[in-house]
């Protein structure tokens, strides 16, 4: 079973106590799902102390390790084999080893998979070739015999009183070829020298003054600045509308860090990773953050890895897997949007990154900030236990409004047929467009339709891999998988019946609004922007620049254009169907579905422009919606909270999942119901299932559930290692371990 090995213990307790090991044993993690790290004999001559980076043979593999501790001493002598080499590159401090092993612990995952995080720029750990650079040769005695033809002149002009420079880029600069270059070189009027490695990153002038805060503001930094030069464990939520400036004032807390030599990581939700987050960083400090997602080039990872290693990058902002970045001397964490989904992975070892920062920050002594508008359930019931601080920022920057909130009752306010635009929203779209404003229609759905069905024979298109629709694409002509990319052409012709022109699409998705836009209002000028239709963050930035150019009237997204974005011409947010994240029921549903709402409307009226937000819905007497228009957070989140702990649901209880998965559905079968007659029992522990998973067949593998429900005190650790150690799957057949779910597909 995958997730059994995770919870044997691997490392003696003696581990970064204890100096050099020489001449003896040691234990190296190596980054795969191994049982735990494999003992090495220590050739005679090095010198080993944990977390050094160390390359040592697996079969007949060489692999990169770090090495954890002293040896277990389990393994015969002579079957252990010696270490191959000591990298050149900075050891995992203490803090990092003790964070991988405790994320390994708690999300039952192989240490070595989480080790894998931390090491994921294998190029990082062989140090950058030192490059060497041209300059003018001192002139001796007798002068060389070189003919300086004009090609020539133009490169020691490039290098006239300036510093050293590689071959290339002065060929280039001078514009000439590399052999005019090393012509000189061979004539001896230019001479080699070593040049010192890049420095990729500059290092942000915290000194440099930021803007003028608020009253309210000024009152947050001031709370919150001294933890940070005070230094130590500590977590304070700040929260405050869209738009009441909280950027700025964890601004004042990154300068603080950084004024103390720290290092800052700022964790946030892929998406938000905008252009214009980052232009605002460059213009408050002067100098670029390092960047850590998944769109970034090998060259760029390799020189950022090493970069944060040395502690050379001071500031990182990225997405959760910043998290396991090999940071020298941490000082501040900061979680932006904390209450984000998108900071649970879901593949892989699973965990969520908002919660792992916090253990990090605890393991690493400093403070951690966490910033939202819509705090999690999880976050303010710690703060109302006392657990974490709270800042409170109370109102919009500069006297910004908050936009008004109007639900549309779709029972009474119909949109046409085959359409989805209430007459209500189309009219003020052609109001907001007509005053030279800007507007922005939400639809949590990519695509043109989810579901095409045959009118003759009521066939639907289905994936064959999965329990779900084929989603029409119409502007790329195809159908696809949304889960596992499955693709198929579009034919005029049912491909069960024969019968021609009887396909019908069903329901809207972002590209079917658009087409309703165009139909009625062709001169306005828009643009759509989900997942599919936006490449990477180059591509949103271009994108974003459109709007704030105003060559754009009208956005037309999903939720990756819920957050983040600053845009003073928006005054028009329409929310197409707010309903649609209440449709899933699970255990988020609701608090999900209103901080998403949320902050969709929180896009519109941030600067001197008031706002307006329409909701659309069928359930206009929902609490999300009641929640929306009357502002109520608080009261929101207390009936949330309310009505978790009647259940014992997290926070109040703890979950966790189990999947069961395979190709085979019988061999799957049978494994899920062994682990359901191995069901824990005990007090305050229930185990629901096996059932098959809302997603019963994903990717052609079967899928099977367990959930496991706990009250607080128990240790759910450990209660799931024993009952995994319980039960062997067959061949064939995956269990994945999912602490604390957010997903229950
Ligand atoms: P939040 O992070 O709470 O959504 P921001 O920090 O992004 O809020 O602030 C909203 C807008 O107000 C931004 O355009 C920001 O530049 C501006 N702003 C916030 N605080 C100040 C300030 N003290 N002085 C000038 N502009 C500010
Ligand atoms: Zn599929």
């Amino acid at each position: 079973m995958t997730a059994r090995g995770a919870s044997t213990s691997h490392g003696s307790t003696a581990r970064f106590t204890g100096g050099a090991i020489a001449a003896g044993r040691v234990s190296v993690l190596l980054p795969l799902p191994l049982e735990g790290a494999y003992d090495y004999r220590v050739p005679r001559g090095m010198a080993l102390e944990p977390g050094d980076l160390v390359v040592v043979p697996l079969a007949r593999r060489e692999v990169a390790g770090v090495v954890w501790g002293a040896a277990a001493g389990k393994v015969a002598p002579e079957k252990v084999k010696e270490v191959i080499a000591r990298l050149d590159a900075p050891p995992f401090t203490a803090e990092l080893c003790r964070f991988i092993d405790w994320v390994a612990r708690y999300t039952l995952a192989p240490p070595g998979a989480v080790l894998r995080m931390a090491m994921s720029a294998p190029a990082a750990l062989v140090p950058p070739k030192s490059r060497i650079g041209y300059r003018r040769a001192e002139a001796s005695g007798e002068e060389p015999e070189v003919r300086l033809t004009a090609a020539r002149r133009r490169v020691l002009a490039v290098l006239a009183g300036g510093p050293p420079r590689p071959a290339p880029e002065l060929a280039r600069e001078a514009g000439v070829g590399p052999r005019v270059v090393r012509g000189l070189a061979d004539a001896g009027v230019l001479e080699p020298v070593v040049m010192a490695p890049r420095t990729p990153f500059e290092t942000p002038d915290w000194r440099r003054k930021g803007v003028d805060l608020s009253s309210s503001q000024m009152t947050a930094a001031a709370a919150l600045c001294p933890k940070v030069r005070k230094g130590g464990f500590g977590v304070t939520l700040m929260d405050g509308v869209t738009g009441s400036g909280k950027t700025e004032v964890y601004f004042e807390a990154i300068a603080a860090a950084l004024g103390k030599g720290g290092q800052v990581l700022v964790l946030v939700p892929e998406i938000a990773l905008t252009a214009q987050w980052l232009d605002r960083f460059a213009r408050r400090f002067g100098a670029r953050p390092a960047e850590w997602h998944s769109d970034l080039t090998p060259a760029y990872r390799r020189l950022t890895w090493r970069a944060v290693a040395e502690g050379q990058a001071r500031v990182v902002v990225g997405a959760r897997s910043a998290l396991f970045l090999p940071f020298a001397g941490l000082g501040l964490i900061v979680v932006d949007e904390e209450h984000d989904s998108s900071f649970k992975q879901e593949e892989g070892v699973i965990y969520h990154a908002r919660d792992m920062a916090v253990v990090r920050a605890r393991l690493a002594g400093i403070p951690i900030t966490l910033v939202s508008a819509v705090p999690s359930l999880e976050t303010v019931t710690n703060v109302e236990a006392g657990r974490y601080d709270r800042l409170h920022l109370p109102d919009r920057f500069g006297g910004a409004r908050l936009p008004e909130i109007q639900v549309i009752d779709m029972r009474q306010d119909r949109p046409e047929r085959q359409c989805w635009l209430s007459p209500i929203l189309k009219a003020a779209l052609q109001d907001t467009v007509a005053a030279g404003e800007q507007a922005m229609l939400f639809l949590n759905r990519r695509g043109y339709a989810p579901l095409t069905l045959c009118r003759a024979c009521g066939h639907r298109f289905d994936c064959p891999n999965c329990t779900a629709w084929l989603v029409e694409h119409r502007l790329a002509r195809r159908l696809e998988c949304h889960h596992c990319g499955y693709l198929a052409s579009m034919s005029s012709a049912c491909p069960a019946c024969g019968a021609e022109d009887t396909l019908a699409a069903c329901g809207p998705g972002v590209e079917r609004l658009a087409e309703e836009v165009t139909r009625a209002f062709p001169e306005v000028r828009f643009a759509i922007m989900a997942s599919d239709t936006m490449t990477g963050p180059r591509a949103v930035a271009a994108l974003v620049r459109r709007v704030e150019t105003h060559a754009l009237d009208l956005l037309i997204g999903t939720q990756i254009m819920a957050k983040g974005h600053h845009f003073p011409l928006l005054t028009l947010v329409g929310v197409v169907d707010a309903d649609l994240g209440l449709a899933g029921g699970d255990l988020r549903a609701v608090e999900r579905t209103y901080q998403l709402l949320h902050q969709v409307a929180g896009r519109a009226g941030r600067a001197e422009r008031p706002g307006r937000v329409y909701v659309q819905t069928y359930m206009p007497e929902h609490r999300v919606m009641e929640a929306l228009v009357s502002g109520e957070a608080g009261r929101f989140l207390e009936a949330e909270a309310a009505s978790r702990r009647a259940r014992r649901m997290p926070p109040f209880g703890r979950l966790a999942a189990l999947i069961v998965s395979g190709a085979d559905a019988q061999r799957v079968d049978a494994a899920a119901r062994a682990l359901g007659r191995a069901a824990p029992r005990g007090k305050g522990i229930e185990v629901l299932g096996p059932a098959p998973a809302p997603l019963s067949l994903l990717r052609g593998r079967h899928r099977r559930r367990l959930l496991l429900k706990a009250e607080r005190r128990v240790n759910v650790q450990a209660v799931l290692g024993d009952w995994l150690g319980r039960v062997k799957a067959p061949a064939g057949v995956r269990v994945q371990v999912d602490v604390d779910p957010y997903s229950f597909l």
